[in-house]
């Protein structure tokens, strides 16, 4: 019997735990911890909680997660409540699967002006992430400015733009909800430091943005390249910007019967944050391309800015005596190997990029890796100690383990909870979701 402790109950950990089922077949048991006492990571914090549909993956993850040789190790934190060092002493492989759950920062004066918010605690405040739960954001101000243009500055543009109806059927936390619907926000700003061709945005999701009840999208004629020039894109990229010209089209009668705005901004690198205690403008540098590369022209201007959201990519967590990246923000790896027995899968593994799915191979190549460990010797004898060495230290050390049973209960509660329509009501505070797996 082979033992495996996964860090990270999100895509990347309930994939890697099927890939490693599916594989070793009853000759593996899988422990998938997570720090907080509920499962799914970012199906539950970081998607949208109007794209529902997305969130039904987690469907899959429960099958493996009910299954004999997989079980949910809930509300333990590993390099806090045990190290890395005594989870290997337990099991054969230990799959760091712990996601990049840190803003990259924005590194430029004023920065730490209140109102202004990474990506992280803002999509974590509006989906009840218990770290955020109490960010409060100041929604009252006219302007807000989303930096970035990507699928998570569109999530953050599209759930500030909503209205009350529009939410029907998502799990946004009532928190969020309220505070969203006194919102004064008539602008937003979807601000990029390229052009329309170098956006990161997929066409689905940008495609939402003309369908809006009260919003409508602005793009400026003029930024848009010659239309001859989208031949040369890939298909992806050049429906996302087929969508670009289709705002640019709309015309101003239709606009103007939509009291919100989301502009898009071009060409334009975030320099400074100016205001007094809180965020008031934004400075930005134009800018050109060289060689693809977004560079400073020297010509600054600012806008208007009571909310600012920076959605510019994320960092992992470094885990005290593992290997990190600095410049990448992820740990140091070979195709998911950290050293035979310690291996990363996920954002974790390659950095925040790609799609709930693209976690799938991911999963599968490194149940492959500890497969060619376990072959070649390098992970010596099955005679690790897995789940029963580790029950005896949480004994000893008084964890108070959530299970999957537990969650169950706790799941039970939400829906019980929810609003009219919705599907769940979140507990957004640890001791509630405690409370009630009794
Ligand atoms: P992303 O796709 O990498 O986009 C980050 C954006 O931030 C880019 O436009 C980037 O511009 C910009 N940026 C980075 N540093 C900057 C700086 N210093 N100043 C100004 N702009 C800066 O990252 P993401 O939006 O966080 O998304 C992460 C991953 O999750 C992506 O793979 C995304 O597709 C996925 N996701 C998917 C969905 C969905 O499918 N519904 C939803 C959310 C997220 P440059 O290109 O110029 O660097």
């Amino acid at each position: 019997m082979r033992h495996i402790a996964i860090i990270g109950s999100g895509p990347a950990g309930y994939y890697t735990a099927e890939a490693a089922q599916k594989t070793f077949d009853d000759n593996v048991r899988v422990d998938v911890f997570d720090r907080l006492p509920v499962p799914y990571g970012l199906i539950r914090t970081g998607v949208a909680p109007d794209h529902q549909s997305i969130k039904g993956v987690s469907k899959r993850y429960e099958k493996v997660a009910l299954s004999e040789n997989v079980r949910f190790v809930g509300n333990v934190s590993i390099g806090e409540q045990l190290s890395i060092e005594e989870l290997r002493g337990l099991y054969d492989a230990v799959v760091l699967a712990t996601g990049a759950p840190h803003d990259r920062p924005l590194d430029i004066p004023g920065a730490n002006l209140g109102n202004v918010f990474g990506s992280a605690a803002f999509v974590g405040w509006y989906n009840g992430h218990p770290q955020f739960a109490e960010l409060d954001p100041d929604l009252q101000g006219r302007t807000a400015v989303v930096i970035g243009m990507g699928n998570v500055a569109l999530d953050v543009a599209r759930i500030l733009a909503k209205t009350r109806a529009e939410f029907a059927g998502s799990d946004i936390v009532t928190h969020a909800l309220d505070a969203l619907q006194a919102s004064r926000i008539e602008r937003i700003v979807i601000l990029g430091r390229r052009g329309p061709h170098q956006i990161m945005m997929t066409p689905k999701e940008l495609g939402e943005l003309g369908d809006l009840e009260q919003a409508s999208p602005h793009v400026a004629p003029a930024d848009l390249p010659a239309p001859e020039e989208d031949a040369l894109l890939e298909p992806g990229l050049r429906k996302s910007v087929s969508h670009l010209r289709s705002f640019a089209a709309i015309p101003d009668s239709q606009r103007a019967g939509k009291p919100k705005a989301i502009d898009f901004v071009f060409m334009s690198s975030p320099k400074a944050l100016i205001g007094n205690d809180k965020v008031e403008e934004i400075e930005v540098e134009r800018t050109q391309l060289v060689h693809g590369r977004a560079e400073g022209t020297g010509e600054t201007y600012r806008i208007p800015a009571d909310l600012v959201v920076s959605c510019i990519g994320y960092r992992t967590s470094p885990i005290p005596g593992v290997p990190f990246d600095e410049r990448a923000g992820r740990f140091a790896n070979d195709e998911g190997r950290i050293t035979p027995g310690l291996y990363c899968v996920g954002w974790a593994r390659r950095g925040p990029s790609g799609t709930i799915g693209t976690n799938r191979p991911d999963g599968y190549s490194v149940i492959e890796k500890i497969g060619e460990d376990i072959a070649s010797g390098a992970l010596g004898p099955a005679r690790k100690p897995g789940r029963a060495g580790f029950d005896a230290l949480a004994a000893e050390r008084k964890l108070d383990v959530v299970t999957f049973r537990d969650w169950k209960k706790i799941e039970e509660a939400e829906e019980r909870a929810a609003r009219e329509g919705a599907p769940r009501e979140k507990f957004v505070d640890i001791e509630a979701m405690i409370r009630a797996r009794r």
